[in-house]
């Protein structure tokens, strides 16, 4: 054998102790019991105790020293440190950076697809379409329950957080920003003219639509306001702080 063989049982006590995994054991022996020059296949299974506690059995030596290896942690820690990997690199991005990828992005997705994001091709569309029509047509409750889900979790986090509000607009706005040069998608050119053209289309087609949209308005403005008959004041100072500041 021309080839260097790597001295696989030192590297995984080595890697055991960087992940502080427990319980390391090779074709049901401890890795303890091995000695270190033992040749073992790269494609043998490992079993060892995740730092979390998790009894993981289903990674290879192969797996646990691939280049995006994920080591002796268990799946959901792995994907936690990836996770965490993936937030801090894009944290530590700048401006200039983050700009840079998503342009990237939106080219090889142009290229590869013609759109500048998979979720704008038809067949995507229509198979999203499809998959929540099936869903909701089991179970006639399903879309309430995820609006009703969705107030609720919003609800916890502002109230968990009462600036996370603000956060996520000027995130918003900043990713508007980078995106389209303008602080609201709304704000674009395209944007504005398609909704213009499909507003256009949709009242020629439904000549009553445009008296149903401003009672529906009024109808939920009416129902917010009697929820809570403070509203109309804590909208006119969020504008007035928003117009001052
Ligand atoms: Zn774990």
């Amino acid at each position: 054998m021309g080839k260097k063989t790597r001295n696989f049982i030192l590297e995984l006590k080595n890697k055991a102790f960087q992940d502080k995994a427990t319980e390391l054991k090779i074709n049901n022996k401890n890795i303890d019991e091995y000695e270190e020059t033992e040749f073992i296949k790269r494609e043998t299974m490992c079993v060892f105790k995740c730092i979390c506690g998790e009894i993981c059995n289903n990674k290879s030596i192969l797996t646990i020293f691939a280049k995006n290896g994920s080591g002796l942690l268990c799946k959901k820690c792995s994907k936690k440190n990836s996770d965490e990997k993936q937030s801090n690199t894009k944290k530590n991005q700048t401006q200039e950076q983050k700009n840079k990828s998503n342009q990237k992005r939106i080219e090889t997705n142009k290229a590869k697809y013609g759109v500048s994001h998979v979720s704008e091709l038809k067949e995507v569309k229509q198979k999203i379409k499809d998959t929540n029509n099936k869903l909701n047509k089991e179970d006639p409750d399903r879309p309430n329950r995820i609006i009703e889900t969705q107030k609720n979790t919003i609800k916890e986090l502002n109230e968990e957080d009462p600036n996370r509000q603000n956060g996520i607009n000027q995130t918003r706005e900043n990713t508007c920003l980078e995106k389209y040069g303008e602080t609201h998608a709304t704000k674009t050119k395209e944007v504005k003219n398609k909704i213009k053209n499909t507003n256009i289309k949709l009242n020629s087609e439904d000549t009553n639509r445009q008296n149903n949209i401003i009672k529906q308005r009024q109808e939920t403005i009416n129902k917010l306001n009697e929820e809570n008959p403070n509203r109309p004041n804590e909208i006119s100072q969020t504008r007035q702080k928003y117009l001052s500041g």
